[in-house]
C-alpha cells in the first residue's frame, strides 16, 4: 500500500530509538563550529578542557558526594563490562538479570577464571533485585545490575547492596549499576551506588563508543589495588583509566565529536534545570505511551508491575490485530523510525525510547501517527 501520513500528524523529528538516539541540532551544530577543537590532539589543552568541562559539569548534573570521581574511556559500556570483571570484582559477585544487557554484563563476569558470579534473575518483563549477603561467611564482594533494562524497559530502584550500617567485618562490599540508558534522564542518589557508568549514546544523545564512570571513594580503592596487583589488558584496567581522567585525558584517542556532543548536553540538562527536570519530561513523555496503551484494547504495557515501568524506555505489546512489524516498516517510510522491539525479545511489541531530548509533543504525534496508522491499514 502506499498512503503516507498526513504531514500535519508527523513529530518534527522522527527518532524514538532506544540508542543511538536522538541529538538536538544544538549538539551537531557545536561539532561543525568552526571554533571547536576538531582535528587537533588530544593531548593539548583544548581537547582537555574539555574532558575537563565534562568532568565537571557531570560532578555538578550528579551532585557527586565528597570523594567520588568522573572517570571516562574508550569501549562504551560494554567494555566496561569487562574492565569490572578485572579491576573491580575479587573473587565473588552478584548480578540481578532481567533481559539482555543485564545478561551480557554477569556473561562477561563469570566468564574470568577468578570470579564467581551468584545470579538473581527474573523472566523478561520483570525485575530482579539483589539480595544482601552482607553478613554471611562467603560474603559477595560485588554487587550489580542495572537500572534500566534497555530490553525489556523495566526499571530497577537504585540502592546499595552489602555494606549494612554497623558491620566492619565485610566492609568493602561495591555496587557497580549500569546506567547507560537511565542516566540523565532520571534522578539518582550517587551514594547509593560506587560505579554509575553509562555510554553517551541514549540520554545524553551523544554518540557510541566511549563510557562514562562515576566512582566512589571505595570503588577507586578497590580499582587501584586490582589494577596494579592484577595483571590486565590496558584497555580494561579502570587503575589506568582512573589516572587519565584525572589527567583529563583518555588512554586512547578519543572522538572529540562524541566530546563536543557530550559537552553541550550536559551543558543543556543543567541550564534546563538539571536532573530534576530531566526526569520530569522523560516522565511526562513515558506516561503519555502508557496511557494510550491503557486506552487502546489490543495493546498492553510489556512491564505488568506499573512501578517497574522505565520512565526512559517504553513497552508496549500488541495482540495479534495489530502486525507491529508491518506497522514500523510503515512509519519507517514516513521518517519515524526505531521503534521495534529488542531483537531477542521476538514480541509483537512497540519499544520507545523517551530520552531527554524528545520532548512529550514529539511522543503525542508520534502516537496519533500509530493511530492513523492502525486506523488506515
Ligand atoms: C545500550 C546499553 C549497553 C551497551 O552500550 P554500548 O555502548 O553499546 O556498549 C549496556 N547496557 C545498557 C543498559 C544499555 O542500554
Amino acid at each position: 500500500m502506499r498512503t503516507t501520513i498526513p504531514a500535519h500528524l508527523l513529530p518534527t523529528d522522527g527518532r524514538f530509538g532506544s540508542g543511538p538516539s536522538k541529538a538536538r541540532p544544538e549538539q551537531l551544530a557545536r561539532v561543525a563550529d568552526a571554533a571547536s577543537p576538531m582535528g587537533t590532539s588530544h593531548r593539548q589543552a583544548p581537547v582537555k578542557n574539555l574532558v575537563g568541562q565534562i568532568r565537571a559539569q557531570l560532578t555538578e548534573l550528579f551532585h557527586l558526594p565528597e570523594g567520588y570521581e568522573v572517570m571516562l574511556g574508550n569501549g562504551g559500556a560494554s567494555l566496561v563490562w569487562d574492565a569490572i570483571a578485572f579491576t573491580a570484582v575479587e573473587s565473588r559477585a552478584q548480578a540481578a538479570v532481567f533481559g539482555e544487557f543485564s545478561a551480557k554484563a554477569a556473561h562477561a563476569v563469570g566468564r574470568v577464571p577468578w570470579a564467581e558470579v551468584d545470579i538473581q534473575s527474573a523472566e523478561p518483563g520483570r525485575l530482579a533485585r539483589c539480595v544482601d549477603r552482607g553478613e554471611e561467611n562467603d560474603a559477595v564482594d560485588t554487587y550489580f545490575y542495572p537500572q534500566n533494562e534497555t530490553s525489556t524497559g523495566v526499571f530497577s530502584p537504585v540502592t546499595r547492596y552489602g555494606r549494612s550500617r554497623g558491620s566492619h567485618q565485610h566492609p568493602g562490599a561495591l555496587t557497580l549499576v549500569d546506567a547507560t540508558s537511565s542516566a540523565g534522564g532520571v534522578t539518582v542518589d550517587i551514594s547509593q551506588t560506587d560505579l554509575y557508568y553509562f555510554s553517551p549514546q541514549k540520554c545524553f544523545g551523544a554518540d557510541g563508543g566511549l563510557w562514562i564512570a562515576v566512582a566512589s571513594p571505595a570503588a577507586i580503592e578497590r580499582i587501584e589495588r586490582l589494577g596494579s596487583t592484577r595483571w590486565v589488558p590496558d584497555i580494561l584496567n579502570l587503575e589506568l583509566a582512573l589516572r587519565n581522567s584525572r589527567k583529563d585525558q583518555t588512554l586512547n584517542t578519543p572522538s572529540i565529536a562524541n566530546l563536543l556532543l557530550i559537552a553541550e548536553q550536559t551543558e543543556w540538562m543543567l541550564s534546563s534545570g538539571g536532573l530534576d527536570a530531566m526526569a520530569e519530561r522523560t516522565a511526562a513523555s513515558s506516561a503519555l505511551i502508557y496511557e494510550w496503551a491503557e486506552n487502546r484494547p489490543e495493546a498492553t504495557p510489556f512491564v505488568a508491575n506499573a512501578a517497574d515501568r522505565s520512565p526512559v524506555v517504553a513497552t508496549i505489546d500488541f495482540d495479534e490485530s495489530v502486525d507491529t512489524r508491518t506497522i514500523s516498516a510503515f512509519l519507517r517510510e514516513n521518517g519515524i523510525v526505531d521503534i521495534d522491539p529488542y531483537r531477542s525479545l521476538g514480541r509483537n511489541q512497540f519499544r520507545f525510547g523517551t530520552f531527554p531530548n524528545v520532548e512529550p509533543d514529539e511522543v503525542a504525534a508520534l502516537l496519533t501517527c500509530i493511530d492513523w496508522a492502525i486506523e488506515h491499514m
